[in-house]
């Protein structure tokens, strides 16, 4: 699905020296490659705070932490994504108040959201799934006028930029209150471990949101709030301050493939190939199809027998999870992703696909319908 090794051997010698240069320096926890790599990517995302923590998960729920929610409190997030959306807002013991996706984008709605909302709403987690940041604009107004915060999930869209229809041209997680980001090793933007940053442009949660990462420590030993302790380490940040440059190649390489899959795929009967919103970039973290009227376990054996993996991301929504089960949710009750989970097929996507193999993965799609 992907293939880090090519992509590393392109960049090796950078990558190597700034690990080598962390080893000498022996500044692993914290260390000025931390702070240079954050700078460098609040340049980037043209955001006033990127705080680097342990890891995507971790991100999300310092992110709630910092908001100060009570256990009860619901958080409206989409069915149709990874777990840890989800699972962040559990095991702070807030609400998942879930809700159904869009059949083409496989992003939450704004419609769904406004039939969602109660008195006990404090918060909205869209997820840019795929790598198609969600529908902002009407979402951010939503949020705005029933007072909600909103914390996008942003690890599989670094870099996917959002057009607003006043022009204004902002990067994926910097649109709400928060916005997460994950660095594990096959996101757009990977380290070579763990990773995760969380983005503000309010200051005083960035600086709730360090004290909490920081085991809610503002002066050294004195702990104001009950943190957590994430942290990005100064090896992971070194790998990643040399990938940061090539990340804007890395986007078009993928969407190249994109283009690639939906010359091939484009009218098929059988086939629907994802749908890009205009205004939105997709940088296609994954290339998800939807199988009309076929056997997905057929064709995923097919193509194993040609040497090509294919995923489906994700089998089963959250709300049919045996851990997320509850009342609140009967089968059936969000149709779209249900149907999704049963349709959707990822072919390999990632920043190395060469022609030939585009070429050849989709001749053998193609060649099993
Ligand atoms: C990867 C991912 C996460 C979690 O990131 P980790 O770094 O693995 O903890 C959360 N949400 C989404 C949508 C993801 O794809």
């Amino acid at each position: 699905m992907v293939d880090l090794k090519g992509q590393y051997e392109k960049i090796k010698q950078e990558v190597n020296a700034g690990i080598q240069e962390v080893i000498d320096s022996t500044t692993f926890i914290k260390g000025g490659k931390v702070t240079e790599f954050q700078r460098h990517l609040e340049e980037y995302l043209q955001v006033k705070h990127v705080i680097p923590v342990g890891n995507g998960t971790d991100a999300l729920q310092i992110a709630l932490m910092a908001l100060g929610l009570q256990p009860g409190d619901e958080v409206i997030a989409p069915t149709f994504t990874f777990i840890a959306t989800a699972e962040v807002i559990a095991l702070l013991q807030l609400t998942p108040v879930l809700v159904d996706v869009d059949p083409h984008t496989f992003n939450i709605t704004p419609e769904a959201i406004r039939r969602a909302i109660t008195p006990n709403t404090k918060a909205i987690i869209p997820v840019h799934l795929f790598g198609q940041n969600a529908a902002m604009e009407e979402l951010l107004q939503l949020a705005a006028e029933h007072k909600l915060y909103v914390i996008e999930d942003a690890c599989q869209s670094i870099g996917a930029r959002y057009t607003f229809s006043d022009g204004r041209v902002v990067q994926s997680g910097c649109m709400g209150h928060i916005g997460c980001t994950s660095f594990f090793p096959s996101k757009n933007l990977g380290c070579y471990g763990d990773g995760g940053a969380l983005f503000t442009n309010d200051d005083v949660l960035a600086k709730r949101i360090r004290s909490i990462a920081n085991h809610g420590m503002e002066t050294r030993y004195y702990h104001d709030h009950i943190g957590v302790n994430s942290r990005l380490d100064s090896l992971q940040a070194a790998i990643l301050d040399v990938k940061l440059n090539y990340l804007d190649s890395y986007i078009d390489a993928r969407r190249r493939a994109a283009d690639y899959y939906d010359r091939a795929f484009a009218g098929h009967p059988s086939l629907e190939i994802p749908v890009r919103q205009p205004g939105s970039e997709h940088v296609f973290h994954q290339y998800t199809l939807q199988l009309k009227h076929a056997d997905r376990n057929q064709l995923i054996d097919y193509l194993k027998t040609k040497g090509i993996p294919a995923m489906v991301y994700y089998p089963v929504p959250v709300h049919q999870q045996k851990a997320y089960r509850s009342d609140r949710y009967r089968d059936g009750d969000f149709p779209v992703a249900e149907q999704l989970s049963a349709s959707v097929l990822s072919l390999p996507m990632h920043t190395e696909l060469r022609t030939e193999q585009l070429d050849y993965i989709t001749q053998s799609v193609l060649h099993f319908f």
